[in-house]
This record gives structure tokens, sequence and C-alpha cells, in this order.
């Protein structure tokens, strides 16, 4: 389908989110782009270290805030994730050369993508975010064929 609707109690479960993602895009052995959307302490980071974690990495994520970029280069995929919460000139995505990032092997994942917008590649899969009790609630929403495929592959 084109949308997968989850309840997550716990940062844990946001993590093993991360991971199965992780799993599916190595198992398609293609690039992907992740947009994941929401306010400021509803997971993003949280699943970011989870996929990471599920490409191979052990080392500590964190949100690559004042860099915009964390690059992890050693994993199943090279993985690049970005958060633009204090891009402040768009332009200044030109400059780093941000459309190099996004190679047909890379696994890109973007916190804050609307600071981007107009730059950014369309993604595959667009998650959001929200805080339900003391859980959150996570829409993932297909906007490509690929992404579909990969929330077809699920087993979650
Ligand atoms: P963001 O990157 O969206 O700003 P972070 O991942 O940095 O958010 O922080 C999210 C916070 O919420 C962390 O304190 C984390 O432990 C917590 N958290 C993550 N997932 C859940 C969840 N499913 N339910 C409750 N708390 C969560
Ligand atoms: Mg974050």
């Amino acid at each position: 389908g084109n949308e997968r609707r989850f309840f997550l109690k716990d940062e844990t479960e946001t993590e093993a989110l991360g991971q199965e993602l992780a799993r599916v895009v190595v198992a398609s052995e293609r690039g992907v782009t992740l947009f994941l959307d929401g306010d400021l302490g509803m997971g993003k980071t949280t699943m970011s270290r989870g996929l990471m974690r599920g490409l191979g990495h052990e080392g500590a994520v964190k949100s690559p805030t004042y860099t915009l970029v964390e690059p992890y280069e050693d994993l199943a995929m090279p993985a690049y994730h970005f958060d633009l919460y204090r891009l402040g000139d768009p332009e200044e995505l030109e400059y780093m050369g941000i459309r190099d990032y996004f190679s047909a092997d890379t696994v890109c994942l973007i916190e804050w993508p609307e600071r981007g917008q107009g730059l950014l590649p369309d993604p595959d899969i667009e998650i959001h975010f929200e805080r339900e009790g003391d859980g959150r609630s996570v829409v993932l929403r297909a906007g490509t064929e690929e992404g579909a495929a990969l929330l077809n592959s699920l087993e979650l």
C-alpha cells in the first residue's frame, strides 16, 4: 500500500521501526530518500539512530544540527543524515553540493525537509511523527513506487 500507520509506545519501538526500514532498504539493494517530519522531540533522530544501527553503525547517532549533514559511509550502504532545522538560507544547500548526496545507492534521511523545499528530491517515503498519549503516532507515506514496495516489505 501507499501508507502505513504505527503507534510506537516508547523509544525502543521507534528505534525498532528504523531498524526494520533499514532491513528492507538493504534487501532492495537501492538507495532511498526518507523525509522525517514532526515537531522537536517527536522521535526523528531516534528513528534515524535505529536506521543507522540497522545499516551496521555501532556508535552514537546525534542530530547533525550545526553541520547540517552527518555522513555514515562504511555501512551496508553509504548513508547521510541531514537535519535542516538551522538552515538559514536554502542556498547553503547549494554550497554544500546537496545534489551529490542523492545517488542511486545512498540512503538519505532528512529531518526538517520543509526547510530545504525546492532543493531536495522527492522522497521515496515521508515519515510524519505526532505525539499520541505517552507515545508517538507515525505515518509512513510512499512518494514513489520504490517507496511503496518498501512499505509492502515491512514485517511489522
Ligand atoms: P526529534 O529528532 O524529532 O527532535 P528526538 O529523537 O531527538 O526527536 O527525541 C525524541 C524524544 O522522545 C527522546 O527523548 C526519545 O527518548 C523520546 N521518544 C522517542 N520515541 C518515542 C516514543 N515512541 N514514545 C515516547 N517517547 C519517545
Ligand atoms: Mg532531531
